[in-house]
């Protein structure tokens, strides 16, 4: 069936223009604005797209442009009520493949269609398989943003209230990182997308906090025959990690054992820093917080990533500690400075950098020790090491919308201050970010 995308922001319209086409047996999707239109574009890649040229956000112009850089094949028409030959030319240069005036009569629209999208190539889609992976990229999905424990509810509604959990495509590879609850929505998008395909994927652990594996009982893949999931971490502070995740699916806590799920799941203990998932190269590093944890960074043939959802930064921490352990602040302050060091030449120049910043400044005061980072140490640290983009993470359980909104305006302020052309953005659940796209 061909599928067409339908972009404009008057509801009725776009409904009456969809019903057209589903009566000629075509597969829909709506978009009521030009960034809802290309994150759909991107995800359903579309036979054809019809896309308003002018809309609230996002013109049907930059549509054009980002749209064909991402899904290159697809046809797109714009169409306005305007009858100008600058927009004709403007929306053909910007990667439309034709311009319509509105009203549009249906008859127009289909020879248009039939023209940019013949009968052949249209039978050729009806047996093609969807492709997995957009190739020239690495795609960053954010499933599960929240440290602790899953805060669902109205104060969290944009941020979103699932625990860890991070997607990254790359190389063919499904990498995901993290269980916490955030994975089983993750699970049920796989389930759409692969139908009864198989599906293959490595799922990296950083350390076995609730908030970091809770999710993987209500994993749907883990429980269909056809798919491989591969655990790799570390073992931790009392048991292997195989013994671990089994263990919060024992009996008193979980209907179903692990050794019963009927996925091919297979738990190894990595022993080495470096390894690599298929052609992603990935680098471990132990980091400052209860129990055994690390950090991992990934490269990519189109960009690096690392990943610390729980670190607490050296300095402050050390310096209170000096007394307790007889050293002197001068000793205490030379061993913070060195690891901070170590951390600054992990993240060097990373194109995208997820951390830990549970707390803003004040708060970190009463949390000294609790295993969490804070936001300046986070900015001064993504600064030092140059780093591209800088994602605020692991977002604490009592923290909403609105105070997230502030602590990324904090930490922009911070960056200006600074001078370094650093991005910053808090994760929000659903958000996607794309590393080398052209
Ligand atoms: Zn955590
Ligand atoms: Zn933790």
């Amino acid at each position: 069936m061909p599928s067409v995308l339908l972009i404009e922001d008057d509801a009725e319209s776009r409904r009456a223009t969809a019903e057209q086409f589903r009566e000629q047996n075509w597969d829909v999707i709506e978009a009521g604005d030009g960034d809802e239109g290309i994150q759909l574009a991107v995800r359903h890649r579309p036979d054809v797209i019809l896309c308003d040229l002018l809309m609230p956000k996002i013109n049907g112009f930059q549509v054009c442009r980002t749209v064909r850089q991402q899904v290159p094949r697809v046809k797109i028409v714009v169409f306005s009520g305007r009858d100008y030959g600058v927009d004709r030319a403007s929306a053909l240069e910007a990667g439309a493949d034709d311009y319509l005036i509105k009203p549009m009569a249906w008859a127009n629209l289909m020879e248009t269609i039939d023209r940019i999208f013949p009968a052949a190539e249209r039978a050729a889609t009806e047996t093609a398989v969807a492709p997995q992976f957009f190739p020239p990229s690495t795609r960053v999905k954010f499933w599960g943003v929240r440290g602790s424990i899953p805060v669902p509810g109205s104060s969290t509604v944009r941020y979103g209230g699932n625990t860890t959990c991070v997607e990254v495509r790359a190389e063919g590879e499904i990498i995901v990182l993290d269980a916490g609850s955030g994975i089983r929505p993750l699970g049920l998008a796989l389930d759409k997308e692969f139908g009864e395909r198989p599906i293959k994927l490595t799922l990296l652990i950083t350390h076995s906090h609730w908030d970091h594996i809770q999710g993987l009982p209500f994993f749907l893949p883990a429980y269909q025959k056809k798919n491989q999931v591969r655990v790799l971490g570390y073992e931790g502070a009392r048991a292997g990690l195989g013994a671990i995740l089994a263990g919060q699916m024992e009996t008193p806590f979980f209907p179903i054992n692990l050794s019963e799920v009927p996925g091919n799941i297979t738990i190894e203990e990595l022993r080495e820093m470096d390894f690599s998932i298929g052609k992603v190269q990935v680098q471990a590093r132990f980091l400052n917080h209860p129990g055994v944890c690390v950090g991992y960074r990934l490269q990519t043939g189109t960009g690096s990533m690392a990943f610390l959802p729980d670190n607490e930064p050296f300095e402050m921490l050390k310096m209170q500690q000096a007394e307790r352990d007889h050293i002197s602040p001068d000793e205490a302050r030379k061993f913070a400075t060195a690891e901070r060091q170590k951390l600054v030449e992990f993240l060097d120049r990373c194109d995208l950098l997820v951390i830990d910043t549970q707390y803003n400044d004040d708060e970190y005061q009463q949390h000294i020790g609790w295993g969490h980072g804070s936001l300046s140490s986070v900015v001064s640290l993504a600064l030092d090491a140059n780093v591209r983009k800088l994602i605020l993470f692991h977002h604490d359980p009592n923290h909403d919308d609105a105070t997230i909104d502030d602590m990324v305006e904090q930490a922009r302020h911070l960056v200006l201050e600074n001078g370094k052309p650093l991005e910053v953005e808090a994760a929000r659940e659903g958000a996607e970010i794309w590393l080398g796209a052209k």
